[in-house]
């Protein structure tokens, strides 16, 4: 993750740091070095082109080139903005009425990442329940409930033969009721793109549920469509945070910078493999310091 991104902008923080002297058009040849490394690594275009802007105006607004080490400011101004684009750490909220909808496309990781902060919760010493709402996959629903035995976590499933969700939700908060306090996580049904049917299967679920965290799933290797999915399941449901899967894999990592940015919600995990134990809470500082070497 981000190796070929941190290779690629140690190669022009190292022209740049190696300068002595620096002139507009050396920073002009850094920033299109910067953005071309951005740019093959996934970010959004529109995301690195306001990144560079940023550092650019900075740049000269700081009067970088009169001090002593222009090639070092630069690349400090790089790194604050990046982190500005990472956002700070942030906790999950567990305040009442501790649910949490969980979201995202078809394969992103929604089953597994519900087992795998529910198994988080449980080292927490928290209570947390697992409810299968997914009936667009038949087979995400067994999956949780295999995951929630190993766990000891109980599962809510639907009905069988139940296609109405809104009913299957309505059964989920009455089973809810009669668990006593928890924190209730829900798994919820996604399509191979965003569509329609998607997202207004998501806002009844949503309007039912009140969850006090709606947590966007996606996949670390989303390309240049990151912006657009998120957008439109914040606009649709209202994201409270973000939790990258498959960091563990070659993603080029662009989509997290691209989601962050877009919604303006915190990354609060990564997923970083298959097993139930591999969630781990989000560091943008490290997150800025990996990705600049
Ligand atoms: P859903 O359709 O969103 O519910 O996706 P699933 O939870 O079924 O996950 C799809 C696939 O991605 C499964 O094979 C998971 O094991 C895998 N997966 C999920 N999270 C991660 C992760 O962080 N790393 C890796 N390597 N695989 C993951």
């Amino acid at each position: 993750m981000f190796s070929a991104l941190t290779d690629k902008l140690e190669d022009a923080f190292r022209k740049l740091r190696g300068l002595g002297k620096i002139s507009e058009s050396n920073i002009a040849d850094a920033m299109r070095e910067i953005r071309l490394a951005l740019l093959e690594a996934d970010v959004d275009f529109k995301v690195t082109k306001d990144l560079i802007e940023a550092v650019k105006t900075r740049a000269l607004g700081e009067e970088v080139l009169k001090t002593v080490t222009p090639g070092q400011q630069i690349v400090k101004i790089f790194h604050d903005e990046l982190e500005k684009i990472l956002g700070s750490a942030a906790d999950l909220d567990l305040g009442p009425p501790q649910r949490i909808l969980m979201v995202g496309l078809n394969g992103a990781g929604k089953t597994t990442t519900s087992a795998k902060l529910a198994n988080w919760l449980k080292k927490q010493g928290k209570r947390p329940l697992l409810i299968a709402l997914d009936l667009y996959r038949p087979a995400a629903v067994t999956q949780l409930q295999v995951l929630g035995q190993q766990l000891g976590v109980p599962v809510c499933v639907p009905a069988a033969g139940e296609t109405d969700v809104v009913r299957a939700t309505r059964a989920a908060l009455a089973w809810l009721e009669q668990q006593g306090s928890g924190v209730a996580i829900f798994d919820t049904a996604g399509r191979q793109e965003v569509d329609e049917a998607l997202l207004s299967e998501l806002k009844k679920v949503r309007d039912l549920v009140k969850p006090n965290e709606t947590l966007l799933v996606a996949d670390a290797a989303t390309g240049q469509q990151a912006v657009a999915v998120a957008s439109k399941f914040h606009e649709t449901v209202t994201i409270t945070g973000l939790i990258m899967t498959k960091l563990d894999g070659d993603a080029r990592g662009g989509a997290l910078l691209s989601m962050r940015q877009v919604t303006g919600r915190p990354v609060k995990f990564i997923g970083v493999g298959e097993k139930v134990d591999q969630l781990e809470v989000f560091h943008p500082d490290r997150m800025a310091q990996r990705i600049l070497g």
